[in-house]
Formats: structure tokens, sequence, C-alpha cells
């Protein structure tokens, strides 16, 4: 196979142009994925190049693995030891060679998240430091930072302790660097700075991989931070063959440490260097150029460029104004039936939005109608760590003696209740023929100490008062209460981190399920809302290329589908709402917007609410400023056909006209005709069971599923 054959001009000049430095800077979909896989190849068949003197930078190891596929086909040979991985995975492969000259093992330990917050709680109790002052997560996020700028402990210093809070923070710092050396381990930052470190100490070492890294290719080049840009800079000196693609553009890890800068500096610190621009795309129609086109045109401090493409025409871009956020869910899965009535399969088809807590609203109504989908890059709602913890305290307050939710909380947030204490407490239990819970509240008569008695107890305590509160308040206070009670929000709150940020809302956005939950069902309690909880997390899993895809756009990027849907496209959301009075963040806002529309091949579908329940709060939404920023003159109208569900109805859906009995035939829209075996009452809603001759069986609302009787 040709390698240059089906690239255009100046892809070609990108593939061949192999020696020197060379930046292609262009825009989303036109083919800079594609021209660092043909580069690859170029540069092994046609330049002779072995293939251990290549190293290629990509983002994920997903993006990694495609990339090797990639090439093998075009080269019809192996390369499953080649250098094409993550900065994170080469950087493991050099210090196994290296780390002896830092004074580590070659066996060293690769520290994750949870490995070093433990360690940072261990140094603080080292350095008698308070964790509720210096919160362990939080300061891992700031160690983090420090270290994708190169910052060890004696620059951090110097550079930011100026009042005790930080001269403590930057001794937690070198404490925590001193242990992780002890225990010969490494943290994730630490495999690119201690790289860097090994290559600027030991020049032997570092001309070894200069001879061997002759051509230096790095994809996604605008979401490097420093270190990883110091890297690349020191091992491409000697040959400085070194190509980078991105898309200043689409630069959204800023708050990760990336680092716009190097992209916009490129030609400064690599003199000679050789720009090539890419403005045809290849991914999109026009009118969804046009949009994006539109959108980024607001930015400043671009190095500005335009797309366009052949493919004129596709249809029109749809919006879509809600009611709320159950309506916007609505729409879009009665579009999404659609679609795949029209021949789309349900893989061609990804919902992007911006927090990962909007996911439950589609979830719960892609549930309802049995469509299969996927949340990639998190757990589905359900899942979620924080979610199932919550639910935990809800099923014990139901029914203390379940012990597999007692279990999952009874050191959650933690009370000192180690394996040890839960032993003793299990054999009382059994010895007196009691429940676990029951035997917590006799914990005095036990072997434990006092101190152990005493965590047990304060534990006991909550639950007991929050079983009495069980009857006498709404679903969702309850669960407020559980939040504060335990001091579940409180340790959150204090964390301050991103992640930790989203937990919060997730779990404001579980307080919102259970308003809704209310709504709806004035009649009916806590069983029956875990009951329903019960039924919406219990998804058959699915297989890999299967199902609608549902993601936050940023871990959309580099990906393209044919039908992209944006949600919850209002101010406050997206743009979030920190960015809304600040110009830099509005900025990375904007260009995450530009990912997201950017990934759209032929639909593109943006939805807004006029009101929304999120994180637990009802809001009146305005519009995003993006769709005024997108500027298209004609949104589609009536985009999609009126489904017999009625999808813009506003309010409670109305309850089934039907009158549906267990014997009876019926005909549903995706899964042809079917039985009803079983018909349960659900308030002001019956679950239907129904066998059908396609699927199985199924088990679907009265009230909303696309059912006719035969
Ligand atoms: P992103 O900025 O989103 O990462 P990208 O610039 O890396 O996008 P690619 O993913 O490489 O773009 O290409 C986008 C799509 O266009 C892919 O489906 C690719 O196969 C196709 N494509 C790129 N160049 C050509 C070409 N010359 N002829 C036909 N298809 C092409
Ligand atoms: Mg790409």
């Amino acid at each position: 196979m040709d390698i240059l054959e089906g690239l255009n001009g100046p892809q070609k000049e990108a593939v061949t142009t192999t020696d020197g430095p060379l930046l292609i800077i262009a825009g989303a979909g036109s083919g800079k994925t594609r021209v660092l896989t043909h580069r690859i190849a170029y540069l092994i068949n046609v330049k002779k190049v072995s293939p251990y003197n290549i190293l290629a930078i990509t983002f994920t190891n997903k993006a990694a693995s495609e990339m090797k596929d990639r090439v093998e086909k075009l080269l019809n040979a192996s390369v499953k030891n080649m250098w094409i991985s993550t900065f994170h995975s080469a950087c493991v492969r050099i210090l196994r060679d290296g780390a002896e000259r830092l004074g580590y093992k070659r066996s060293f330990v690769i520290y994750d998240t949870s490995d070093s917050i433990s360690l940072i709680r261990s140094c603080l109790k080292e350095l008698n430091l308070d964790p509720k002052y210096y919160e362990p997560k939080g300061l891992l996020h700031t160690i983090s930072r420090a270290k994708d700028s190169l910052m060890d402990p004696d620059t951090f210093e110097k550079e930011t302790a100026n009042d005790f809070r930080s001269k403590n923070v930057a001794s937690i710092y070198r404490e925590y660097q001193r242990r992780l050396k002890q225990l010969n381990a490494m943290d994730f930052d630490d495999l690119i700075m201690k790289t860097v470190e090994l290559f600027k100490v030991h020049e032997d070492f570092l001309l070894q991989y200069q001879n061997m890294f002759r051509y230096i290719l790095v994809d996604e080049y605008q979401d490097t931070n420093r270190a990883q840009y110091e890297l690349i800079k020191i091992l491409s000196k000697r040959y400085n063959n070194i190509c980078v693609v991105g898309d200043d553009d689409q630069s959204i890890y800023g708050f990760r440490g990336a680092d716009i800068r190097n992209i916009l500096d490129f030609e400064r610190d690599f003199p000679n260097a050789k720009v090539i621009k890419l403005e045809q795309n290849y991914r999109s129609t026009q009118k969804i150029l046009n949009a994006a086109n539109n959108l980024i045109a607001h930015n400043k401090g671009r190095k500005g460029k335009k797309l366009w493409t052949e493919y004129e025409g596709g249809p029109d871009i749809v919006l879509y104004k809600a009611e709320d956020e159950r309506m916007e869910a609505r729409y879009v899965v009665s579009s999404i039936i659609d679609l795949i009535n029209r021949g789309y399969s349900s893989s061609d088809i990804v919902i992007l939005y911006r927090t990962n807590a909007q996911s439950r609203a589609f979830e719960e109504e892609l549930a309802q109608y049995q469509i299969g989908y996927r949340v990639v890059g998190s757990l589905r709602f359900y899942e979620r760590k924080e979610i199932k913890d919550i639910m935990s305290y809800l099923r014990v307050i139901q029914d203390p003696s379940d012990e597999v939710s007692l279990l999952r909380i009874i050191n959650e947030p933690s009370r000192g209740i180690g394996e040890k204490t839960i032993e003793q407490l299990t054999e009382y239990a059994r010895s007196n023929g009691i429940s676990l819970y029951e035997a917590a509240k006799f914990a005095g008569d036990t072997d434990l100490s006092a101190r152990q008695v005493k965590g047990v107890l304060s534990f006991v305590n909550i639950m007991d008062q929050l079983i009495s509160f069980k009857d006498d308040v709404s679903i969702s206070a309850l669960v407020e209460l559980v939040l504060q009670k335990t001091g579940y929000l409180e340790i959150l709150k204090s964390e301050n981190t991103p992640e930790s940020e989203s937990r919060i809302e997730n779990l404001n956005e579980f307080i919102g399920a259970a308003k809704e939950f209310e709504k709806d069902n004035p009649d009916l309690v806590l069983e029956d809302f875990l009951a329903n909880l019960a039924l919406v997390s219990d998804i058959d899993s699915l297989e890999d290329g299967e199902g609608v895809v549902m993601m936050t756009v940023h871990s959309a990027k580099g990906l393209e589908f044919p039908v992209v849907f944006m949600v919850g496209m209002e101010d406050g959301l997206f743009p979030i709402s920190r960015a809304l009075d600040n110009d830099e963040d509005m900025e990375e806002e904007r260009r995450l917007c530009y990912v997201a529309v950017t990934r759209a091949k032929e639909r593109l579908i943006m939805t807004y609410a006029r009101t929304r329940n999120l994180y637990g709060r009802t809001m009146v939404c305005i519009p995003s400023r993006f769709i005024k920023e997108i500027d298209i003159p004609d949104f589609a109208k009536e985009p999609f056909k009126k489904r017999s569900m009625s999808v813009e109805e506003p309010g409670k859906v109305a309850s089934s006209k039907e009158k549906y009995a267990v014997g009876m035939k019926v005909m549903h829209k995706m899964w042809g005709s079917g039985i009803i075996v079983q018909v349960k009452d659900m308030g002001s809603d019956k679950e239907l069971a129904i066998v059908f001759q396609s699927v199985g069986l199924k088990r679907l609302s009265a009230n909303i599923a696309p059912l006719k009787v035969e």
C-alpha cells in the first residue's frame, strides 16, 4: 500500500518533511492524527528508519493502541515493541532503565492517587499537622501542579512559601518526596519529573536516549504541560527531528497544568521550525464546521485558522429548548429512537455533557426504553462511590439488618472502625444470634478498646437518630440529614479538589432525584424509592462497541461520531459558572465547546432547558452564550418526526389511557409484538412485564413506553 495515498497536499508535505522541527497546527478533524500515523509508516518504509529510533506520544493508552493498529496495517508488519505510547508509559520504560542512577531500585513501584493520599496522611502525622487543616487530597493536587512545572521541594519553597501555612505545605512536599524514595515508589507526576531529572543529571544516559529517539512525534501537543515539554525538548536536542501536532483551539486541560504557551512558543524554542497548517476537514459537514468556526472566532490570542470541507450541505443543526431537564432527556431519547429507526446504530450516537452529574437524567430515560448505553470515562451514575455510599446509608436506615450495606458505610467516612473491630462485632453478633447492627449497640460488652467502643457507639447514635427521622421527613430531607449528620459532606468540602467537587455535585444530583421521586409519587415512601433505584441501576452491561455513548466533553477529545447531542447548553452549566467572570476560564470553556461541536460528522443536536434541577436545586436557565456565538441563521425547526409519545408536553406524563392486563398482545415501537405477562401497580404508573419475540422479557413503564394494544 502506498503510504502517501489518501493524503492531500499539505498532509503529504507533513508526512515527508521528516527532518528538522515541524509544527503542524491544524483545526479539528483535519487529519493530524492520521498524518502522524502515516509519518511513522513513511519513516520506516521509505526512509528506512529503524522502528526503535522513533518515539511517538499519544494522549491516552487507547489512542496509542489505535495508532499501533493503523501503523501495522500500513506496514503490514508487527510494531508491538515500538515506542508508541503515552508520556507516562514511555517514562516508566526509561526509568526502569535508569532509576538506579537516582537512587531508586529498578523495581520501583508506582503509586496511584489513593496510595499517594495515604502516604500524605502519614507524612502529616509525622509532622504533627492536622489533616483537617491540611487536607490530603488538596495537598496532593498542589504537589502535582508543582511537579507539572518541575518544581522540586526546594524550588517550591523558594517560590511559593511566604507564610506559615505555605511553609508547612513545602515541608509536607519535602517529607512526601523523602518517604516515596524511602519506599522505592514514584507517583504519576514523578514519572515525568524524575525522567527529566535523570536526563539533566546524567549526560551519558541522555545521550543514549537522544541517539535512540532520532525521530520524535507528539499528538495532542496543545495539552502537554511544562514537564512534558521539557522532556521532549531535551530528548530532541541532538537530532532535532521533532514533529508535534496540535490545535491551540482544543487546549482544554489548563486546570491540570497543560500549558498553552507550549504551542504558542514552539517556533521560538525550536528555531527554523517549519509550520504546516491543515485546513481541509474530512470529518464534518460544512454546516457543522461553520458553527465551529463562528464559535471559536470569539477567542483572542489564537493562531487563527479556518476549516473548510468538501462535504457541503448535510442536515441542519438542531437546537431544542426543553421545559426542564427531564423533558430534555425525553426529547433526546425520543430522537435517538427516531435515528435508530432511520438506520443509525446506537453506537453512532454520543451524548456529550459538561459535568458527570448530568448523565443521570439520560441514563434513566434510556433505561426506561431499554436502550443500551455506555458511560465512558466515568462510572454510571448509580455506580459512583458516593452514590453507592448514600444508597447504602438509606438501605441501613430502611433496614438495619442489611449487613452488606452496613459494612459499606460503617467506616465511611472514617470513624476508626477497622477490620479487627468489625470482626469482633460480627463474632458477638453470631454468638448472640443478633444482627451486626444490634451487636454494635452492645460494643461496650465486647473486648474492644475504649476508643473503639466510642467510635462504634457514636456511629450507632447517628444512625438511630436518622432512623427515628425516617417516617417524619421527606426522602430528600432524609438524604440531606444523612450527609450532614455523618460528616460525609463536610469532609468532601474540605478536600476542595476537582474530584471532591464532582462528588458533591453528584450527591446534590441524588437529592434532586429524591425530590423528583417525591413530586411524582407523593404517596410512596423510602422503601419504594430504594426499589425504584434498584431497577434503574440494574441494567445489563454492554459489550465494547455497543450502545449509545455518554461522556463529558473532556473525554471526547480526538474522537468522532456520526451523531452528537450536546446537552445542557446553558450559561452557568456550559460555560460552567466559574468561567462567567473570568476571561481565561471562559476562553477554555469556549475551546471545550469547540471540541464538542467538532466531534460531529453528520448531525449535531444542541439542547437546553428553561428550568433545570441540577445538584438538587431548581434554577431558571439562560441559553448558553455559545449558542448565540455559533450564530446559525437557520436551526432546523422540526428536526424529528413527532413521536407517539409527546415529547414537547411539559409537566407530568398523563396517566395511560390503555387498560393493560396479563395475556394481552401489544406492539412496541422498537421490539415489535409481545405478550404482557405481569402488570404491577406503581402508584400513578404501572410496570408491565412483556415478553417480546425479538428481545425476550422487558419491564416497561405503562405511561411512557411506546406501546399499542393489538
Ligand atoms: P482532532 O483534532 O479531533 O484530533 P485530527 O486532526 O486528528 O482531529 P483525524 O482524526 O486524523 O483528525 O482525522 C479526522 C477524520 O478525517 C478521520 O476519520 C480521518 O480518517 C479522516 N481523514 C483525514 N485525512 C483524510 C484524507 N486525506 N482523506 C480522507 N479522509 C481523511
Ligand atoms: Mg487527533
